[in-house]
């Protein structure tokens, strides 16, 4: 029964479970809230750095910016994307605009771009918007779905 570490959307905190309870909704030790959130986690600064860095489930950033149009008419898609793959990979947004310092870091050079990072090394990127079914097929090209773990 392997282990795994889930950084709390909410708190921070680093929990530790058995994988196969990822399906059975659970609950930050700390804060009792939900750690697998039904929508993606907005991030910033070194609460962005400690959700990729510590957890063990990949993670799918989307960077984008509110003035972006691209970047608004892909948000629902990424949510159902979200919801699609909950348990599997998390998802998670930085805004650009408000946390310039964590998109120069990872050199963004048009929105919207999507990282897929896993134990804190970035795995693969895209730039572009896509649907929720090209996003699920760029993930499963990734080896990451909701079919296998
Ligand atoms: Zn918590």
């Amino acid at each position: 029964m392997a282990k795994i570490h889930v950084v709390c959307p909410h708190c921070g905190a680093i929990n530790q479970l058995l994988e196969e309870r990822l399906g059975e909704e659970p609950k930050c030790g700390k804060c009792h809230q939900a750690l697998l959130p039904q929508h993606p986690v907005e991030l910033a600064g070194a609460a962005f750095a400690r959700f990729i860095d510590k957890n063990d489930l990949p993670v799918l950033v989307d960077f984008w910016a509110p003035w972006c149009a691209p970047c608004r008419a892909m948000a629902p898609q990424f949510e159902m994307a979200a919801r699609r793959l909950r348990g599997h990979c998390l998802f998670a947004k930085l805004n650009t605009e408000s946390d310039q310092a964590t998109a120069g870091r990872f050199q963004i050079r048009s929105i919207p771009t999507m990282i897929l990072f896993r134990g804190g090394r970035e795995l693969a990127r895209q730039s572009g918007a896509m649907n929720a079914p090209d996003i699920e097929a760029w993930l499963a090209r990734q080896g990451i779905s909701s079919r296998a773990s």
